[in-house]
């Protein structure tokens, strides 16, 4: 038998939400990466463009959340506005239905509104390095709740020159946090962060198939 969302650990209801959304089977990223990371483990997971990646994180990340205790319980940073909107779709598709408050913080002209929003407790906040620091270093933004973090397109982060950001928003996220770092590759500077900021990482790696 094929593995499905089930056998990997991912509630009744949620499956039958993801089946309404007509995803029934687990890509192979999936498939490695979400038991690991229900298992509370530090992942360095790679797999090419488009191999759903943004579910491997997100689905754990929902099991996690407990909807009663109103604080960002989980944070996924990304490196640009588009693709926290991107994920930001999916995970409201999902969270409105588990009562899971899911709030984007990127850059633009919103800041003020972003503020407000945070007021409103949200339990998982998807955002972009740049205005998550300015966030943090105007106090309006609290990590010390969070317990899972992840690192969306960490290759691209790094080709952006964002590096330094993620590090200063891993420094101000709680100390007791599982990491997940989710790249396409895995150069060596990304390595490196890896080794730093993790505890003993599960590699997880899913080979380019040439179809
Ligand atoms: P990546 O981050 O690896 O580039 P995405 O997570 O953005 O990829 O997923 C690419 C597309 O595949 C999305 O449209 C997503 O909804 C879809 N998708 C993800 N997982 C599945 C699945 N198990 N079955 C069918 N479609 C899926
Ligand atoms: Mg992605």
């Amino acid at each position: 038998m094929s593995d499905n969302f089930l056998t990997l650990g991912i509630r009744r209801e949620v499956n039958s939400f993801l089946q309404q959304m007509g995803i029934t089977e687990p890509t192979p990223i999936q498939t490695k990466a979400i038991p690991m990371a229900m298992a509370g483990k530090d992942l360095v997971a790679q797999a090419q463009t488009g191999t759903g990646k943004t579910l491997a994180f997100l689905l754990p990340i929902l099991e996690s959340i407990q909807p009663d205790k109103p604080y960002i319980q989980a944070l996924i940073v990304t490196p640009t506005r588009e693709l926290a909107l991107q994920i930001t779709k999916e995970a409201k598709k999902l969270g409105d239905k588990l009562a899971v408050n899911v709030l984007a913080l990127y850059g633009g002209h919103t800041l003020h509104k972003q503020v407000n929003q945070l007021q409103n407790a949200p339990h998982l906040v998807i955002g972009t390095p740049g205005r998550l620091l300015d966030l943090l270093r105007r106090k309006k933004l609290s990590l010390s709740g969070v317990s899972k973090l992840v690192l969306d397109e960490a290759d691209q982060m790094l080709q952006m020159g964002f590096l330094d950001d993620v590090e200063e928003i891993i420094n101000q996220t709680s100390s007791k946090h599982q990491t997940m770092l989710f790249s396409a590759t895995i150069p060596p500077k990304i390595r490196s962060l890896a080794a730093r900021y993790m505890e003993r990482p599960i590699d997880i790696r899913v080979q380019t198939t040439n179809v």
